[in-house]
């Protein structure tokens, strides 16, 4: 498995490079999957990463768990069951139980695909223990607050609220493709 180190992040920090679509400061990495190789991750500034979220999570069909990004982590990627179940059988019951229970929209009441959890609690150290142990016995252990139920166009417009009023970026984004299945999660590899 390739490795994110610190001073990897910070050499290949997409702060240095430029946005491939409209030349301003790029803020994050945007590939189509998780851990590809760094030449298919592609530096966009804020706005045209949150054009291209809007656009993946609008065309999303399947189900998946978005936490919340948050600072400190390097990746804020999509993982697809099998990899949960190649992880851990928890993450991946925790998973299907929560996708039985994606509803309507909390945000515009249109049909749900994803399942939004707050991310307090989440670190460099124990965001392992959220893919082992899954998100009842983590996440939700830590006082985040119940999922909610959120089609992908609001979820993209959670994600894009959150990296507009932080400083944080990340050298590695994806989103959910399709009909996948599975979760959202800042994590490093
Ligand atoms: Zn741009
Ligand atoms: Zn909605």
């Amino acid at each position: 498995m390739r490795s994110v180190g610190l001073l990897d992040f910070l050499n290949r920090s997409p702060h240095n490079k430029k946005c491939i679509q409209c030349g301003q400061r790029a803020a994050h990495g945007y590939s189509e999957a998780a851990e590809s190789d760094c030449r298919q991750i592609k530096p966009l500034c804020l706005p045209c990463l949150i054009g291209q979220l809007r656009s993946d999570y609008a065309d999303f069909h399947g189900r998946a768990i978005v936490v919340a990004p948050a600072p400190g982590l390097p990746c804020y990627v999509f993982r697809d069951r099998d990899f949960l179940r190649s992880v851990s059988s928890n993450s991946e019951r925790d998973a299907d139980i929560l996708f039985g229970r994606i509803g309507e929209c909390v945000d515009c009441h249109n049909a749900g695909t994803c399942a939004w959890l707050e991310s307090r609690g989440l670190t460099i150290k124990t965001f392992s223990d959220v893919l082992d142990k899954g998100h009842r016995h983590t996440l939700l252990a830590w006082g985040n607050p119940d999922p909610l139920s959120l089609c992908g166009r609001c979820t993209a417009d959670r994600i894009g609220k959150i990296l507009q009023s932080n400083a944080f970026e990340f050298f590695e984004i994806c989103s959910p493709h399709q009909g996948q299945q599975g979760i959202v999660m800042p994590m490093a590899y």
